[in-house]
């Protein structure tokens, strides 16, 4: 299950912004999935609970924000975006629009507990 070792790089991640801010605990933390990153949000949610358990995190909510994706033609640099795969640029009609977001997996933002 590859989600178990995202969400452990996540977790690596987040410890050391609230190392590096003197943070105790967190509220959330907000992740941009993209549609094409192959990573399941009920896995993601699922390997977090598992992995913060007895943890700094334990009670921090996982926020997950899935993402379109993001192509850009380069025949007419026009942006657009699909819920799935497309292969041709809707404006233009050239073929292979390049994915420019989509298939990334990233903290948008922590919040911390007030
Ligand atoms: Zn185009």
């Amino acid at each position: 299950m590859h989600e178990m070792a995202l969400v452990q790089n996540i977790i690596d991640i987040v410890l050391q912004e609230m190392d590096k801010y003197e943070v105790e605990k967190l509220q959330a933390i907000n992740l941009a999935v993209g549609r094409m990153s192959a990573a399941v949000p009920e896995q993601l949610q699922m390997c977090f609970e598992i992995l913060t358990t007895d943890h700094k995190l334990t009670g921090t909510k996982l926020n997950i924000r899935m993402v379109p994706v993001t192509y850009k033609c380069w025949e007419c640099e026009k942006e657009f975006t699909s819920a799935g795969i497309t292969f041709t640029c809707p404006f233009c009609e050239s073929p292979n629009p390049e994915i420019i977001f989509g298939r990334e997996l990233k903290i948008e933002s922590i919040e911390v507990v007030d």
